[in-house]
């Protein structure tokens, strides 16, 4: 790259070299690390488009597209993530929050709203960079009785859950390193409300993950031969940790809902319900442990 780049002539000699390599969102992806190495908004951008790029710049930027063009997600790049209007950090220790995971935030809400007017303890399994807990967590700030709890087996996932609880100014969940609830006492850990975005991919689909989801942990992603294992483990284990009337929200991978509603009534779950995503994907599934 020579001395005499400008913002703009830098974009458009970016954006088709990242849609040659298979991004989907080329104009875009080219302009936020643009945006990230030159410390400002995506939008201001628009208002440099004749600065000319130092030789470092123009160096860091050329890193950021070479990762781009290995397929490492934006998000990684970019260390961070919107989700539910919030931002979070990410790195490769956790999963990329999706929207579609807005839908799980939605539903527990809803839960919450009509059945614990002040608030509960709830708890979140698999909890990745803590995106859901603290949604909620967020969301929920003047309920006197919220009380949330992120578990994960991976101690690099919970360091970024913490760091993003810090950034957000929540204290009101606390973190711990479990596989599943193992870490839980079960005669003193209840919980009103339980969620999870377990990992859902079959051993098959595995096998041929596109280069931004082979970057993800493999331990967020796979869900064993038929990517079911989260859903029949934590649907058996939870009913120990429910208080009564409580609910156990999950979202599922496309095709998964029935499944996972199967799985629910045979451990005894009622009033199972499902919840659409904008793709009309059943994508959350709700059971309540009555009694
Ligand atoms: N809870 C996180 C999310 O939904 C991580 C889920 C996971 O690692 N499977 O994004």
């Amino acid at each position: 790259m020579s001395e005499t780049w400008t913002v703009l002539s830098l974009l458009n000699w970016a954006a088709p070299y990242l849609e040659k390599h298979n991004s989907t969102s080329p104009r875009l992806d080219a302009e936020l690390l643009l945006a990230k190495v030159l410390d400002c908004r995506r939008l201001d951008l628009y208002l440099r488009f004749d600065k000319p790029l130092a030789q470092t710049e123009l160096q860091n930027f050329k890193e950021l597209i070479l990762g781009r063009r290995q397929g490492v997600p934006v998000a990684y790049l970019l260390g961070r993530k919107e989700f539910w209007s919030l931002e979070f950090i990410v790195n490769d220790a956790v999963l990329v929050p999706r929207p579609e995971t807005e839908h799980l935030v939605e539903a527990a809400l809803e839960f919450i709203k009509k059945n614990l007017p002040t608030g509960g303890p709830v708890l979140d399994i698999g909890t990745g960079c803590g995106n859901i807990i603290l949604a909620l967590a967020h969301s929920l700030a003047e309920l006197t009785d919220f009380s949330g709890m992120g578990l994960d087996v991976r101690p690099q996932a919970l360091k970024i859950a913490r760091e993003n609880a810090r950034n957000l100014q929540i204290d009101t969940v606390t973190w711990h390193t479990s596989d599943l609830f193992q870490a839980l006492n079960p005669e003193t850990d209840k919980f009103d409300l339980i969620v999870s975005n377990p990992p859902y991919i079959t051993s098959d689909d595995m096998q041929t993950l596109p280069p931004e989801v082979r970057c993800e942990p493999a331990a967020a992603l796979h869900g064993g031969p038929d990517g079911l294992y989260f859903y029949r483990q934590i649907s058996a284990q939870a009913r120990t940790f429910l208080n009564p009337n409580g609910a156990l929200i999950f979202e599922v991978g496309d095709g998964q809902a029935a499944a996972v509603k199967k799985i629910l009534a045979s451990n005894g779950y009622s009033a199972i319900s499902t919840k659409y995503d904008l793709a009309r994907c059943e994508r959350v599934v709700i059971g309540r442990f009555l009694r």
